[in-house]
């Protein structure tokens, strides 16, 4: 190919559609590190659609797919790889703003297939594909991929529905957060026409808890600390405290940003002597710049960096940036609502 393509529209440009646009080929579809719904329900609807037009698809990433989106139509198919064997014509990654998310991996890629093609939302993505569309409008990169399928003229089975509908959900909270726009509701409903079965989608990711996760939930609760003026709260979890696929299995975070007066949420969770930082805010503080600070990266309301232990020191220093952003954000002088 010749230089790298760049767009950023909502709809995808004849450079976006033209490596998927052969009658048949070989793609890779590339996940990055813990994948999320998003990810994997991008890959696999993008991959189950081109092996309908008679491609070869592989699928994998660094870490396995986590055991809660198992009921992902075509799951199964995804594997964990430590290394990219065979040629493809087009390696695709999916919400994967940094090539080092891949450890290492689309290094291989890129000697592996002729074409890399990078679908992001993130504001911070680098770019690191031969072709990169990155529509930061979009809520999830599950809007995105819909948008690519209706222009390739792919049919929407209920499987790529069923996967595209989970990306948007979980990306989105559930519909409920500011990147929710009529056209995140426009394709929902659209795949929800599709087949996709939202009551079973929910069911599927927020009813399957095992039977001792609530009291893990009380135990990690029983943690959470919220600041003396109310705007941030934070649950600091040792290492042990609570089991590993508890913490996975829910967005913990979720907790202390309920709280009304709360303008940043952090979750820190501490793993193989490093802490793994969740950031959330509620529009007015840009938590992606906090992380950004500690080497991790996001979107402005949702971001997350690793930070090396001791847990307590891992949390006071990512407070105290926290503390420093709200003062620094506009209306910061207003008082945070009773
Ligand atoms: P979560 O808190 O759910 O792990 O991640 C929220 C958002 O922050 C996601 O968009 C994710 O891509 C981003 N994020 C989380 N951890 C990291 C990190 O260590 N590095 C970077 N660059 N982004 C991260
Ligand atoms: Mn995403």
């Amino acid at each position: 190919m010749s230089g790298p393509v760049e767009h950023a529209g909502a709809e995808p440009s004849p450079a976006v559609l033209a490596p998927f646009e052969r009658r048949a080929g070989r793609a890779l579809m590339l996940g990055h590190v813990h994948p999320d719904a998003d990810v994997l329900g991008t890959l696999l609807a993008l991959g189950l659609a081109l092996e309908d037009r008679g491609w070869q698809v592989a699928y994998g990433g660094p870490h396995p797919a986590p055991a809660p989106l198992g009921f992902l139509p075509g799951i199964e198919r995804y594997r964990r790889l430590t290394a990219i064997e065979g040629a493809f014509d087009v390696a695709v990654l999916t919400d994967c703003p940094n090539p080092q998310r891949t450890e290492g991996l689309i290094d291989q890629a890129r000697r592996a297939a002729a074409v890399v093609v990078n679908v992001d939302h993130h504001p911070d993505n680098r770019r690191y594909g031969h072709v990169n569309w990155i529509d930061v409008t979009a809520s999830a990169t599950g809007e995105m991929v819909h948008e690519l399928l209706a222009a390739l003229g792919c049919a929407l089975t209920p499987a790529i529905a069923t996967n595209l509908f989970t990306a948007i959900h979980t990306d989105t909270g559930s519909f409920r957060y500011s990147n929710v726009t009529a056209r995140t509701f426009r394709i929902a409903a659209a795949l929800v026409a599709a087949g996709a079965r939202p009551a079973l989608v929910s069911e599927w990711l927020y009813e399957r808890r095992a039977a001792d996760a609530l009291r893990w939930l009380g135990v990690a609760l029983a943690r959470v600390e919220v600041s003396e003026d109310g705007r941030i709260a934070w649950l600091a979890l040792p290492a042990g405290a609570v089991p590993a696929g508890f913490v996975e299995s829910e967005e913990l975070v979720n907790y202390p940003r309920s709280v009304a007066s709360v303008r940043v949420a952090c979750l820190f969770r501490e793993l193989d002597g490093q802490v793994k930082v969740s950031l959330r805010g509620k529009g007015d503080v840009d938590v992606q710049r906090v992380a950004a600070q500690f080497g991790g990266g996001g979107h402005p309301n949702a971001a997350g960096c690793t930070v090396g232990g001791p847990l307590a020191e891992a949390t006071r220093g990512v407070l105290a940036a926290v503390r420093a952003a709200i003062a620094a954000a506009p209306g910061a002088t207003e008082r945070p609502p009773a």
